[in-house]
């Protein structure tokens, strides 16, 4: 039988405890069925995982270990590996022992059925409530304004093809919604239910803050992934709407005053609004002809044109 290549992508921040654990195990399941190379992104830990890694990756060839100077996140780590990766899958997993990596084969017999992108389903997630409901919440909104239908956009366990994530810049906390990035750009993206461990060392690296830090990456990935070629679609209609409501708001009060006879100082309040409307209108469709202005400076790239090609297709 021939052996697969595979890059193994494991973004690593303060996980210590877990990497000897990790290493071993992956190690352990891969040597068998798979060339392979597992690259370590260390995202500026403190703790002395770099010595830990650089130990392992001096005992064996195929680990790779990649350091930022500081802590950069989660998403800037994973781009950095998927540059870097050379095999003709890659698969990307978190160091802190949650990933089962006995499911490495599993989702590379699930990619070569023929899908760019398989992410992992934590179906029995094993972390607390207090974590477990809020992304059910993600999730859920995620689904429905995408059109994306997976459970669990956010897991660390995933499988690509090479190509998938070398057209693929991720930044911020762009790592949570992968799938919509992928699957917006035209790749096949499914999904499928893997084994969830509950955390064994170590503090999960995002607080409380996660949840708003997850709300505004959300509205930046539908705002990207639908408008970013025609910004004056979505600020238009809000632009449009505003002025309407602006322009029949003033005449009604042009109609008190003139009509009827009333005085302007009764209804102050009413003017102002309309006024206000107005100018919110015109406002927002500057912002959108601005940014009109911002999408064409720029030549699209491959995959902005893969997905331009696409919108094309689904309008006429
Ligand atoms: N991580 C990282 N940079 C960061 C935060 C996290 O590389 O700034 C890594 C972390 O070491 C782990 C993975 O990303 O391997 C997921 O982090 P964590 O387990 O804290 O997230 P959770 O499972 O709680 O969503
Ligand atoms: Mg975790």
């Amino acid at each position: 039988m021939n052996k697969k290549d595979i890059s193994i992508v494991i973004p690593i921040f303060n996980e210590k405890e877990s990497l000897p654990e990790l290493l071993n195990e992956v190690v352990q399941i891969l040597e068998e069925q798979f060339n392979y190379e597992i690259i370590c992104v260390d995202d500026g830990s403190t703790d002395g995982s770099e010595e830990i890694l650089r130990q392992y990756a001096s005992n064996n060839p195929r680990i790779m270990v990649t350091r930022f100077l500081r802590n950069y996140g989660k998403s800037s780590a994973l781009t950095e590996g998927f540059k870097l990766a050379r095999g003709k899958y890659v698969i990307t997993m978190d160091a802190d022992l949650q990933d089962d990596p006995n499911e490495i084969p599993n989702l590379i017999s699930k990619i070569e059925e023929g899908f760019d992108l398989v992410s992992g389903w934590k179906k029995k997630r094993l972390d607390p409530l207090s974590k477990r409901l809020p992304s059910k919440f993600f999730n859920f909104t995620t689904r429905l304004l995408t059109g994306i239908k997976i459970h669990d956009f956010n897991c660390g366990l995933k499988a690509y093809r090479n190509e998938v994530v070398k057209s693929m810049k991720i930044q911020g906390g762009m790592h949570r919604y992968v799938p919509v990035l992928v699957g917006k750009i035209g790749f096949k993206v499914t999904e499928m239910e893997v084994n969830h461990r509950p955390r064994k060392y170590g503090e999960t690296k995002y607080g409380g803050a996660r949840y708003f830090h997850g709300l505004f990456d959300l509205l930046t990935v539908l705002f990207l992934s639908r408008y970013m070629r025609r910004p004056l679609h979505l600020f238009g209609i809000f632009g449009i709407l505003s002025f309407l409501i602006g322009f029949i708001v003033n005449c009604w009060v042009l109609y008190l005053k003139y009509g009827l006879g009333e005085p302007f100082s009764k209804h102050l309040a009413l003017l102002v609004f309309g006024v206000m409307l107005l100018i919110l209108g015109v406002q927002f469709i500057s912002l959108g002809l601005l940014g009109e202005m911002i999408a064409r400076s720029q030549p699209p790239s491959e995959e902005q044109m893969k997905q331009v090609i696409r919108e094309t297709k689904q309008s006429t």
